[in-house]
Parts: structure tokens; sequence; C-alpha cells
């Protein structure tokens, strides 16, 4: 979704809402995740004494497979995130959103910012035992007669 900042920019006091969601398609694009609920954006941007500031959270559910036992599970997520929003920038700096005219692609913002949230390990509980070394069998679900 795009969002035209260009009143925002200009109007100190002004405000936009944001609720819009991204759809399954566009994140089947994305490698090594798989979605399986759309991501729902919700937010809002204004101007806040000449400052444009972008607030919003997001809502997934992820189908994940346990690095341990191999189970496959959804999770649902969800995160925070806040950034300024400037109109043009000199030099370097990650600490702000550039609107290329003065318009942001919140979809690609918000896909950046939850990628980066995401773990890199997933256990469907912190203690899952795992499988057996030699038998495979689900230690969480009991015990063979292998020693671990
Ligand atoms: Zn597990
Ligand atoms: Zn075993």
């Amino acid at each position: 979704m795009k969002i035209n900042l260009k009143q925002l920019f200009s109007i100190v006091g002004e405000s936009k809402t944001i609720n819009c969601e991204i759809g399954t398609e566009e994140l089947s694009d994305i490698r090594g995740y798989t979605f399986s609920s759309p991501v729902k954006v919700d937010g809002r941007v204004y101007n806040r004494a000449g400052v444009v500031y972008l607030e919003y959270s997001v809502d997934f559910t992820l189908n994940i497979i346990c690095d341990r036992c191999l189970k496959e599970l959804d999770r649902d997520y969800h995160f925070d995130f806040d950034h300024i929003v400037v109109p043009s920038i000199s030099g370097d700096n990650d600490d702000y959103i550039v609107a290329e005219g003065e318009s942001i692609e919140l979809n690609e913002i918000a896909l950046t910012d939850l990628l980066l949230q995401l773990p890199t390990k997933n256990l469907c509980k912190d203690d899952c035992k795992g499988l057996c070394m030699i038998c495979g069998c689900d230690l969480n679900e009991g015990q063979c007669d292998h020693l671990n």
C-alpha cells in the first residue's frame, strides 16, 4: 500500500490512519518463511510539531518447523514499530525512512521491519526434547530404549 504524505509533511497536526493487509500472495515471495495468514498492519502516520512519525503494529501467523523435533506448527506474532519519516535526506541515515516523491510503500517497510524481528531458530516449546538420534522417535511423546 502506497501512502501519500504530501499533506502530512505540510500540515502540523495532520494524521492518517493505517489499516491494511498484506496478502498471502505477496507474502509467498518471501523465501524461507511460510505465512499462514495475511499480515495485518494497523497504525497511523502523524505530523507532530513538523516531524512526521509512522507508528504501526503487525499481526500475522507463521507456519514454522521446530528445529529439534521437526514438528510443524502455526505461531502468532505481533510486533510494534515506529519511525520518523523525512521527505529527503543528505547522507546515509538508517534511522529515518525517506519518502521518495512524498510517499512511502508501507508493505515494503512493514515486511523489512518484521523480517528483522523474526527469530532464526524455532522451537515448538522452549524445552522441546527433540528426536532420538538413533530411532528418530519424538522424545516429547515418550521414551524409547536408547539412552540420550
Ligand atoms: Zn519441537
Ligand atoms: Zn530411540
